[in-house]
């Protein structure tokens, strides 16, 4: 389950040697009516009924638009989603109601782990996945597998200084990439209500359109020339809803890395759009939820 802001996406996944399978994918209206306390009961009651349909079910991934305790399976921070977030025990609550194992993921690494396994990441040894909307995430692929730091919050790429006295962020920092770079900035850079008009203003000539997306791509072009000069990952997957933009973003985001990046040839880093769409985040909590728990602490 991929738990949005706005929706609930769900998926059922099929493992069977090592071509993981989807059987299933539906989305609800997130139930935020009470809260933190809703959310949840709507997620078990999403999970039964699919286990009812298409289960028995091994295990249970949830992906979650913020932080959380990997170890404990609580919540931290989830700006995003109505309700008290900080310290609600979602996997215990989720497993109790199911019998089966449950885990948290953060959503962008979600996404990741689905682009890895399935998606525009299948083959690459390290591979870094953006996701680009309402915030900037992301989620690292090192030596083959998920790298998710000591708790979980490994990869978080929008939370980087781009601009040291920038505009705030909610997570507390200035000038982060994520406030240079999500959807609301880019619309306001580009004077247009939405992206997509924005996208169409610039296709049709509008200057200050074509400016504010190709300012959006430069400041994701030196988040990613940063990542590269730490981690030298060989290919870069973007998606999202704001990653529809497609050239208008990556043309300026890779002309950004080969104006930068020198201790390595980016012209052997593809820097490509996503390929599995609007599942992917629930596709990744999924296999997260069947994979081997990771080690943390
Ligand atoms: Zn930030």
């Amino acid at each position: 389950m991929d738990l949005g802001g706005t929706y609930v996406k769900w998926v059922v996944i099929e493992e069977e040697g090592s071509s993981p399978r989807v059987l299933a994918t539906d989305r609800v209206s997130t139930d935020t009516s009470r809260g933190e306390r809703s959310v949840v009961e709507q997620l078990i009651h999403l999970a039964r009924d699919s286990s009812r349909d298409l289960g028995p079910f091994v295990s249970v991934g949830v992906g979650v638009p913020g932080l959380y305790d990997p170890v404990a399976g609580t919540t931290r921070f989830m700006p995003n989603v109505r309700g008290k977030w900080a310290g609600v025990p979602v996997a215990a609550q989720v497993e109790e109601a199911l019998g089966v194992p449950a885990r948290l993921i953060n959503d962008a690494r979600a996404f990741t782990l689905a682009e890895h396994r399935l998606g525009a990441g299948r083959g690459a040894n390290s591979m870094l996945g953006i996701t680009l909307g309402t915030g900037v995430g992301g989620g690292l692929i090192l030596g083959g597998g998920l790298y998710q730091g000591h708790d979980g919050t490994a990869g978080e790429f929008g939370h980087q200084t781009i601009l040291p006295e920038g505009p705030a962020c909610n997570c507390g920092n200035r000038g982060c990439l994520e406030v240079l770079a999500r959807a609301d900035a880019i619309v306001a850079a580009c004077g247009q209500p939405t992206v997509e008009e924005s996208v169409q203003a610039a296709r049709a000539g509008d200057r200050r359109a074509q400016q504010g997306l190709t300012d959006a791509g430069s400041y994701l072009g030196i988040g990613v020339s940063n990542v590269m000069a730490l981690l030298s990952v060989d290919r870069v997957v973007v998606g999202g809803g704001v990653a529809a933009a497609g050239e208008m973003l990556l043309g300026p985001l890779r002309a950004e890395l080969e104006r930068r990046v020198f201790i390595t040839d980016v012209s052997l880093v593809d820097v490509v759009c996503a390929e599995l769409g609007t599942w992917a985040g629930a596709i990744g909590a999924a296999l997260h939820g069947a994979g081997a728990p990771p080690a943390f602490g």
